[in-house]
């Protein structure tokens, strides 16, 4: 099962990533933590990254391209994955046809949550991520039972530098410029699925289950 999650920043796509991780063992890789990791290390990676993150602009294609292209030779990568996050741009979508048509393989489902842009802003805004084990949540629609700390290892949320409303706003731009033609590109591959993102964690979650076992 090789799948793509497509969406705005906030859609949804690392909540459900985690719940798909659960129920089918598959690997999710998601270039954003991939790139916050290599910033925080202070790699060579998250040395060129950085500013392009911190405005909100996407990293030049080659470097992510360069980090897919590895991630999808590690063994945990055979029995499926889910990609969140990646691709972001035309450039990128045929990089990624281009290696798995060497590697003689190939994209399964193209699945892109559909949220409208005052909901992904007030999604973003809220967003609480866990330092320890990167559990996600949100100041009002799925709190943490206690305030400030993750429900599952009581490690520390912290809200991303990119979370603020002014990056949030250049993010969502940035999206519907580069990532959205996307969804036209992945139509016309036949693969496309969209569904409705608003709604509950589990109810969305059973949206995309439904496409994944029908
Ligand atoms: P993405 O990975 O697409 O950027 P996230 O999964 O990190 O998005 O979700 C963004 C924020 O929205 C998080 O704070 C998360 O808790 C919250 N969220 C996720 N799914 C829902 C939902 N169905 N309804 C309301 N809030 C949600
Ligand atoms: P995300 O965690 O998916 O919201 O990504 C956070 C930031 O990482 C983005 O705003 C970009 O700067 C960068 N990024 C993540 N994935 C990609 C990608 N596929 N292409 C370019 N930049 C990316």
């Amino acid at each position: 099962m090789n799948l793509i999650l497509l969406g705005g920043p906030g859609a949804g796509k690392g909540t459900q990533a985690k719940k798909l991780i659960e129920k089918y063992g598959i690997p999710q890789i998601s270039t954003g933590d991939i790139l916050r990791a290599a910033v925080k290390e202070g790699t060579e990676l998250g040395l060129k990254a950085k500013a392009y993150m911190d405005k909100g602009e996407l990293v030049p294609d080659e470097l992510v391209i360069g980090i897919i292209e590895e991630r999808l030779k590690q063994p945990d990568c055979q029995k499926g994955y889910m990609l969140d996050g990646f691709p972001r741009t035309v450039v990128q979508a045929d990089a990624l046809d281009q290696v798995l048509r060497n590697m003689g393989s190939k994209i399964d489902h193209v699945i892109s949550i559909d949220v409208d842009k005052e909901e992904l802003v007030k999604r973003l805004t809220g967003r609480r991520t866990c330092r320890q084990c990167g559990a996600m949540y949100h100041i009002m629609f799925n709190p943490p039972k206690k305030e400030g700390a993750c429900d599952k290892c009581d490690g520390e949320l912290y809200q991303r530098d990119d979370d603020n409303e002014e990056t949030v706003r250049s993010r969502l731009e940035v999206y519907e410029k580069q990532t959205f033609p996307l969804i036209q590109y992945y139509k016309d591959k036949g693969l496309l699925r969209t569904i409705d993102g608003i709604g509950s964690i589990d109810e969305i979650f059973n949206r995309i289950t439904k496409i994944l076992e029908g």
